[in-house]
């Protein structure tokens, strides 16, 4: 009886965590637009309802609470900080506490001094906030150069991104961030395949896109074109180049960092389909899970709101729907315009510019007009076109037109989806588990809270 008694508890404390733990954060991903994303997958098929995303239907999950050191308003660089060490600071610090001196640990290199293989991945660039907390420490996110260079210090096997942000300093004082990783024995390939190509002969992989926009970020889902890197297949890269020595396991955070810049831009068709597409990447890692239950854990969650994004701007009802006839970002219609005129050597006129909204919103074609928004249309073209070349709108991630602001504006006022702010919210971000130790992550927790049960969990 003893000896049986004894064996349970040996058989208990003897009980593994997770060895592969998944990290997927979704930048800006609030309650209201991982909704959104399932109302509009239904109302596309002309249901009343909602299609679950993936990772929403995990069978854990719970509300966290995102609030920095300094204001219940966070940036990504205080909440990332605070979803990779368990730390609060202020807003702009990156890895640190608010002193600006005292670095705080991430469970990333927790995990890798324990000898746990690292992957880090993103669609924005790689030296980015949420990508950074996890390998950098430094008094503000802005110091894009220097955490570069800490990403080639931390010797974690695998990084994914669009790029470095600023690769080179201004006065060339040192040799660059590519050179930097070389002589840190990092393989830097560009684009998926150049990555399947190099990594059976290489011990640490950077990988990255092979012609990034001029932001070093991939392009949106609703822009990309044949062949342009997604979040998915970092995450694949990742699990192949973790899996070269599965028995150390491995800990791996993925941002879907787009849906945060949809979002500060108020672009709804945008938002959904980066969400849609981090529902992808996910699936990557739910297909490992699969294979591998009882050692795996994914972990879904955003660092904070973006947009105030609200379902209905007041009439009782949602029109998502017509979102699908949107068929280009913002920014990139802005893009668009912008060359179309740069082609035909002059300004857009009126008509031309309405049969590129047509084309490309839907408007007055699929998508129903009220004669007040198309005078709003119109008086933005004069704004815009008329009196030439028209000044450039400042979003935090680019800069727009105005013309494709009230364009993107007017048809998530069709779609009855409510804006409250370009920037970010206090509000609920969720948190989705599935896996070993998933239980652990339900009711509402404090965004610090996370990693510190995925410390406990995995041992870290
Ligand atoms: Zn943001």
């Amino acid at each position: 009886m003893i000896m049986a008694m004894m064996l349970i508890v040996f058989t208990a404390s003897a009980k593994k965590g997770p060895k592969y733990v998944f990290y997927f954060i979704g930048d800006g991903m609030g309650v209201n637009q991982v909704m959104a994303t399932q109302y509009y997958l239904s109302d596309v098929g002309g249901k009343l309802g909602y299609k679950p995303l993936l990772f929403a239907g995990f069978p854990y999950s719970g509300y966290v609470i995102t609030h920095s050191a300094n204001s219940y308003v966070t940036d990504s660089s205080a909440a990332g900080t605070a979803l990779a060490s368990g730390q609060k600071t202020d807003n702009n610090v990156l890895g640190m506490l608010p002193d600006k001196e005292t670095p705080c640990k991430s469970i990333a290199e927790m995990a890798h001094d324990k000898g746990v293989r690292v992957a880090i991945g993103t669609t924005v660039c790689i030296d980015h906030a949420t990508p950074g907390v996890f390998y950098a420490h430094q008094a503000s996110r802005n110091n894009y150069h220097e955490i570069g260079i800490q990403l080639t210090e931390s010797g974690f096997e695998f990084f994914g991104g669009a790029d470095f942000h600023t690769p080179f300093t201004k006065d060339n004082s040192d040799e660059g961030n590519y050179i930097q990783a070389e002589k840190a024995g990092y393989t830097i390939a560009r684009g998926y395949s150049d990555y399947k190509s190099k990594a059976s002969g290489s011990n640490k992989m950077l990988l990255l896109e092979k012609n990034p926009n001029s932001d070093h970020y991939l392009s949106y889902a609703i822009d990309r074109k044949e062949g342009e890197m997604t979040l998915s297949e970092i995450t694949a890269a990742a699990i192949d180049f973790m899996m070269k020595d599965p028995k150390k396991g491995f800990f791996m955070m993925m941002e879907g960092g787009k849906i945060d810049m949809a979002c500060h831009g108020n672009d709804a068709a945008t938002t959904i389909q980066e969400t849609i597409d981090f529902d992808n990447a996910i699936k990557i890692a739910y297909d490992f899970y699969l294979k591998h239950k009882k050692e795996t854990l994914i972990i879904v969650t955003a660092d904070h709101e973006t947009g105030a994004m609200g379902l209905s701007n007041g009439a009782y009802r949602l029109n998502s729907q017509v979102l699908q006839y949107q068929d280009m970002s913002e920014g990139e219609f802005s893009t668009y315009l912008e060359k179309k005129g740069r082609e035909i050597g002059d300004i857009l006129t009126w008509d031309e510019v309405q049969e590129e909204l047509k084309q490309h919103f839907g408007f007055w074609d699929k998508v129903k007009l009220s004669d007040r928004q198309t005078d709003k249309l119109r008086s933005t073209y004069v704004e815009t076109f008329g009196m030439g070349p028209g000044e450039l709108k400042e979003e935090e991630y680019y800069k727009v037109d105005k013309m494709s602001d009230e364009a993107t504006r007017i048809i998530s006022e069709v779609a009855q989806i409510s804006w409250g702010t370009g920037t970010h919210s206090g509000g609920y971000v969720p948190v989705f588990a599935i896996g070993a130790g998933a239980e652990q992550f339900t009711g509402q927790m404090d965004n610090t809270e996370i990693p510190m049960k995925i410390k406990k969990l995995a041992g870290y």
